[in-house]
């Protein structure tokens, strides 16, 4: 389900950022410990009230070298084409500058919803200084306090009035929606034409129907597919494009449209710290993982290459430990058959449901091997019984005595148990602790 867009815009310092922050809050991650996942700040989930959306920073954005008004007409670009709803901010205590201005005109245009944001009104005392705001032309000024979180619940409100009607999903409950993720030239383009030039694949014609996606259906041995958009498959030569940040804010929203991610590795190039965070990315939305190392034809091999290789990236993604990885050239088509059927058997996996005995069974085995740990002052970790929650990814409750003694690596290690006895090859899994009443 596509979730609607805030995008934030304003000139520096007006403290999009700070508010950014406020509206995202602490959002507390329920997968620990991730090692190597560190998020920009710049694009994120958050809710108010009953919505659920994503919000964008615009300012985190920067094209190098550009001059001030060069970089707003870019943002403001970016925040049209991406967002549902804009929240321009400006600054109450400097007024409207020609900055203010220009930006306003080019929202303005774009005929998107925009909420006016008047930020660093800290006390009522300054309300009077709304009202010039007025003439930007794009409707009611809201006095906002970023830094003391004054006035952002009736700013989203008016905000979430805009929010597109929600759809619901217009892709089939049986069909799995495909991402392809990686850096420009890793083949992602190819790896898609490749894959529907296989054969027995019908491709739909029916174009992609969402929002501003270009999603490709089709269809193989019965089971139906999508691969949805991903930034560099579609070249629409926007400046922003080329910014390493825009890239990873549409892989972003590409994962979290997908069932099913294959994470695209260049065989020539290696793993740099860009694929690990948008891997981390994909890990941490609990989406079912593919690594595929494309490209596999350009390079020289002997009958070591292929392991080391694979040692190479399970070295860099050691949170991925669980996905499949495949060596393929989308260019010869060496290999593309088995790309489908690995997407199958992970989403499989991203859907099963074990049956609460064999979890139960499985935990009472691992606890007999492993003892469970203690705290400083002794009091130890009591497993009543475990039951699966959720699919997609699997996830697992387990009722405790006190959920802060399951630690990090003793939950690593029931979850190494779990993976012992069932085939979860390609998804997450999470394991969640819930105090027993
Ligand atoms: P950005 O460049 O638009 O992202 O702005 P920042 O969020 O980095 O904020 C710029 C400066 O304004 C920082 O020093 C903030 O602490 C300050 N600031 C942000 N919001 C407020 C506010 O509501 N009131 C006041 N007085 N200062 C604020
Ligand atoms: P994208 O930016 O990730 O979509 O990458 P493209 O699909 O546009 O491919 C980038 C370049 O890599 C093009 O010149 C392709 O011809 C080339 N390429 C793609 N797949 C392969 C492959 O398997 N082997 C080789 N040798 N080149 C490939």
């Amino acid at each position: 389900m596509a979730k609607p867009v805030l995008a934030i815009v304003g000139r520096p310092n007006v403290g999009k950022s700070t508010i950014f922050n406020r509206i995202v809050g602490e959002r507390v991650s329920i997968v620990e410990d991730k090692p190597g996942v560190t998020r920009d700040r710049i694009y994120s989930s958050a809710d108010w009230l009953n919505h659920e959306f994503h919000i964008i920073d615009t300012g985190g954005i920067e094209i190098n070298d550009e001059p001030l008004m060069a970089q707003m007409r870019y943002q403001a670009e970016l925040a049209i084409d991406e967002a549902d709803v804009i929240c321009f901010i400006v600054n109450g205590r400097e007024g409207i500058t020609a900055a203010d201005e220009e930006v306003a005109q080019i929202l303005f245009r774009s005929k998107k919803p925009i909420v006016l944001g008047v930020n660093k009104m800290d006390d009522p005392s300054m309300h009077h200084r709304l009202y010039e705001f007025y003439s930007l032309g794009i409707g009611e000024p809201f006095p906002i306090s970023g830094s003391h979180g004054i006035g952002l619940g009736d700013f989203l409100d008016e905000a979430a009035k805009h929010f597109p009607i929600d759809e619901g999903d217009i892709y089939d409950e049986d069909t799995i929606r495909i991402s392809l993720i990686g850096r420009p030239n890793v083949g992602k383009s190819s790896l898609v034409n490749a894959l529907l030039g296989e054969e027995r694949v019908i491709v739909s014609d029916i174009p992609g129907t969402t929002r501003d996606a270009i999603d490709t259906p089709f269809t193989k041995d019965d089971q139906d597919y999508v691969v949805i958009d991903t930034a560099g498959m579609r070249k629409k030569g926007k400046v922003y494009e080329s910014t390493e940040k825009y890239s990873v804010l549409r892989s972003l929203r590409a994962i979290e449209r997908s069932d099913v991610v294959l994470m695209v590795l260049n065989a020539e190039e290696g793993i740099i710290e860009q694929d690990k965070k948008i891997a981390g990315y994909a890990h941490e939305a609990g989406r079912a993982v593919v690594i595929v190392v494309n490209k596999w034809d350009a390079i020289e091999k002997d009958d070591k290459t292929m392991q080391e290789f694979e040692q190479k990236i399970r070295d860099h993604f050691l949170f991925l430990d669980y996905a499949p990885i495949v060596f393929l050239s989308a260019k010869t088509k060496r290999r593309i058959q088995n790309l489908l059927p690995e997407v199958n058997e992970v989403s499989e996996n991203h859907n099963m449901r074990v049956q609460t005995h064999v979890l139960n069974d499985i935990i009472v085995d691992a606890v007999t091997m492993n003892p469970t740990p203690t705290d400083h002052g002794g009091r130890r970790l009591r497993i009543s019984y475990g039951t699966q929650v959720a699919v997609a990814p699997p996830t697992f409750v387990l009722f405790v005595n006190d959920p802060e003694l399951l630690h990090f690596s003793y939950r690593r290690y029931l979850e190494n148990k779990i993976r012992a006895t069932f085939n979860f090859k390609g998804t997450p899994i999470r394991i969640l602790a819930r105090k027993k009443n």
